[in-house]
């Protein structure tokens, strides 16, 4: 049971702890103690934290609370994703995917974490715009994502959960940068190399164009990749497709990517989800080809995840390999994103925690 008037200790530096110790008039070490429980074995229980004295798991019990967002349920791909619902403190839930990447016989994980409850950016073909928006989580709401699914993950592989995940990429249910203050605080608990320790570099903020979000993005100095949910290359389409497109038109989208990638010195990748006969044109190629020529740019194509209840079809595969074509052959750097979890409704677009939506 969590409770209000408890101290939430999740989310808390080292520091934090430390003041919080001392504040119950403990030694300040038990805060090292903590910190290592609560980041590296992801303990949401006191009496769990073998070397805390049983007096003091007691009192901890009874004036704080480790609030690791509550595993409910999992779906498991054929491919091996893995599809967690998870659920916060209010009962709003949130889903988190899990992919497995295989490198010379070594299995790692990315986790691809949720920063809101539902969207508000409402883009046309996406499963969760169509629940629409309930609230932004908290950071320690986003991190605890990662702590959950590693506790959960580790448990059912018999793994050792440290070196489980490797990557995190915020591409879940929501648009990171319309809660910048409380994503930004969760990628530094993601980072913090004591605790859960995610590098920068393996940390990805994708954005569906939140532009003032990326200029925010631009101030900190953090080595984050960028992505953009790009989705169409004309105005017109991108302002039915991805609505957040008439406050920030491409122009302005495109000078932020620029800069981002002048300034971090890496590439920022372009998202593009393949819609029939919508976007999939030889002019949207053409179009495409001349907006990201002159930039740092990786494309990633995304073939479609029909959702029920919306109108957009797949191409045929025909269709998908010569985009792709046209794009290389006009020199973009692309990537035929291989598909994970389609079979469990974990692919990109299709998160909705639909069977348990709160409202
Ligand atoms: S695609 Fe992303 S930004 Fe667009 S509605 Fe879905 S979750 Fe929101």
């Amino acid at each position: 049971m969590t409770d209000q008037k408890k101290t939430e200790l999740l989310g808390m530096s080292q520091t934090e702890l430390e003041d919080f110790v001392v504040s119950i008039s403990e030694p300040k070490f038990r805060a090292r103690q903590l910190y290592k429980w609560i980041y590296q074995k992801q303990t949401a229980s006191f009496y769990d934290m073998s070397d805390i004295p049983r007096d003091l798991r007691f009192k901890l019990d009874d004036i704080a609370q480790i609030s690791i967002p509550r595993f409910l349920k999992q779906r498991v791909s054929q491919d091996g994703t893995r599809k967690f619902l998870l659920e916060m403190n209010d009962k709003k839930r949130v889903e988190t995917v899990i992919i497995p990447q295989t490198h010379e016989k070594n299995t790692q994980y990315t986790v691809c974490i949720s920063s809101q409850v539902g969207c508000p950016i409402g883009c046309a073909f996406c499963a969760t715009g169509a629940g629409g928006f309930q609230r932004n989580l908290l950071a320690y709401e986003i991190a605890g994502q990662v702590l959950s699914s590693r506790r959960e993950l580790a448990k059912r592989l018999k793994r050792n959960e440290i070196d489980l995940i490797t990557n995190v990429v915020y591409m879940g249910m929501g648009e990171p940068l319309l809660n910048y203050d409380e994503m930004i605080k969760s990628v530094y608990m993601l980072n913090e190399h004591n605790g859960i320790n995610i590098g920068q570099r393996h940390i990805t903020i994708s954005t569906a164009g939140e532009v003032s979000g990326i200029k925010r993005l631009l101030q900190e100095d953090l080595q984050l990749t960028l992505a953009i949910s790009l989705h169409a290359c004309d105005n017109d389409l991108r302002n039915e497709l991805v609505p957040i497109n008439k406050k920030y038109p491409l122009e302005m989208l495109l000078d932020a990517a620029r800069e981002y990638s002048k300034k971090s010195n890496r590439r920022v990748t372009f998202e593009y989800v393949l819609l029939d006969e919508v976007n999939t044109r030889k002019k949207d190629a053409e179009a495409m080809i001349k907006l990201l020529k002159p930039i740092l740019a990786n494309v990633n194509l995304i073939p479609y995840n029909e959702v029920s209840g919306l109108d957009f079809k797949r191409p045929s595969n025909h269709r998908i390999n010569q985009f792709y074509q046209w794009l290389t052959a006009g020199g973009l750097n692309v990537t035929l994103r291989e598909e994970r979890g389609t079979d469990i409704e974990a692919a990109c677009g299709q998160l909705a925690a639909k069977k348990d939506r709160q409202t």
